[in-house]
């Protein structure tokens, strides 16, 4: 059977996929200057006999490695390699305490393996291994998908470490927003009457959106900051701005909540007197929406190599990248417990104990046999993406 193949080849270059791991965890790079991992990355994987494309598609720190051709299915695994900025005695220095090294690791892993059991097999279609940069700041999965990265790719996949193991991810939709106010500078107590106060906006906005609250789903969050609150008490501010993230569970009902927050801004603009400015980040985060076949498929693979997959009680309130991929190829991304290990989370200090141990090393074989496993049922049987008993898109 190709399965048992396909596992005894992940346990052979086991040592390499660690390998990969580890030395991503040890080159800590910001998002978009990812210049030393996704350079050994791509090294890696041309060592290996991948077709590989550096700054792929215009972007310095993404990469792709293809194998195989297009008389079959294009199955991508996603490779994320970004690390946190403020970790270390400086509070400068960055770490991966999100564990995107062991997303590296893992789908390096099955990548590889489902290269060499194709060299094996024959079995037809083309593996890529994408390198997404930037997650944690510059959703370039939103660049990736613009600029065409997976208009031939039939599945995706993805695992990243978490909490506890599961198929059913969410994330919020996110949006980011500025709101300038224009106002009128005058001596505060001389004569505050020829002014017009842009930090009252600014107050009155947040009122506003205090008050929508009450009048939007549960799952919205709305969270901001005063970017400019004028300069001096004596001064009326003439200017002031704000920045807030609004978030909510359906990207769509997002957008109807960016109009209600913006009326806020609005609003306070003309109770103030001063003009408001609206403006909106480039990249919007969608929702994830997982295939559900796909999640199904790798959900049973996981099962079989012994893990547990929960339906997790609390929805996940995060928001990344890759919800933006599942509403463009069908996606499974999926979670790779750690809590049995370590009570650490993500963007802890303490995950960096975490995200390169031999406990995320076993763990990593795991994800990468259960998305390979998952990819080959693809290969081998095109146009069915799930088994029968599972019900698809
Ligand atoms: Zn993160
Ligand atoms: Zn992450």
């Amino acid at each position: 059977m190709y399965t048992e193949r396909l596992y005894q080849i992940e346990d052979e270059i086991g040592k390499t996929a660690e390998r990969v791991c580890t030395e991503v965890f040890a080159h800590p790079e910001p998002g978009d200057a990812e210049i030393w991992s996704s350079a050994f990355l791509a090294d890696e994987a041309e060592r290996i006999g991948f077709s590989v494309t550096r700054s792929y598609l215009g972007l310095p720190t993404s990469f792709r490695a293809d194998f195989g051709d297009e008389d079959g299915p294009t199955i991508a695994f996603l490779a994320e390699y970004d690390a946190l900025p403020g970790y270390g005695e400086s509070g400068k220095e960055y770490g991966h305490a999100c564990g995107h090294n062991w997303i590296a690791g893992s789908t390096y892993a099955a990548a590889a393996a489902l290269k060499k059991l194709k060299e094996e097999t024959g079995f037809r279609g083309r593996i890529s291994w994408i390198g997404t940069p930037a997650e944690e700041t510059n959703n370039r999965k939103i660049t990736l998908i613009e600029r065409g990265a997976f208009r031939n790719v039939d599945a995706v996949f993805q695992m990243h470490l978490g909490w506890e193991t599961t198929v059913h991810t969410t994330a919020l939709a996110c949006a980011v927003l500025h709101y300038e106010f224009e106002g009128k500078a005058a001596h505060a107590s001389a004569a505050p009457e020829t002014g017009i106060n842009a930090l009252d906006a600014v107050m009155l906005t947040f009122a506003g959106i205090n008050c929508l609250r009450q009048h939007v789903t549960p799952d919205v969050r709305i969270h901001g900051v005063v970017r400019d609150g004028g300069q001096a008490p004596n001064v009326v501010p003439d200017h002031a701005s704000m920045e807030v993230y609004i978030r909510a569970a359906d990207k769509d009902y997002l957008e109807e909540v960016i109009e209600k927050a913006g009326n806020c801004a609005k609003g306070a603009a003309m109770m103030t007197g001063a003009k408001a400015k609206i403006l909106r980040d480039e990249t919007t985060t969608y929702d994830i929406r997982n295939h559900p076949g796909l999640a199904k498929m790798l959900e049973k693979h996981l099962t079989e190599l012994g893990e547990t997959p929960v339906i997790p009680k609390k929805t996940m309130t995060g928001s990344t990248d890759i919800g933006n991929v599942t509403y463009e190829v069908p996606t499974a991304y999926a979670i790779m417990g750690t809590s049995e290990f370590s009570g650490a989370r993500t963007h802890e200090a303490e995950f960096l104990t975490v995200a390169d141990s031999g406990y995320a090393h076993r763990k990593l074989h795991v994800a990468a046999k259960a998305m390979a496993a998952s990819a080959l049922e693809l290969y081998l049987h095109p146009g069915t993406d799930a088994p029968a008993d599972h019900s698809c898109l």
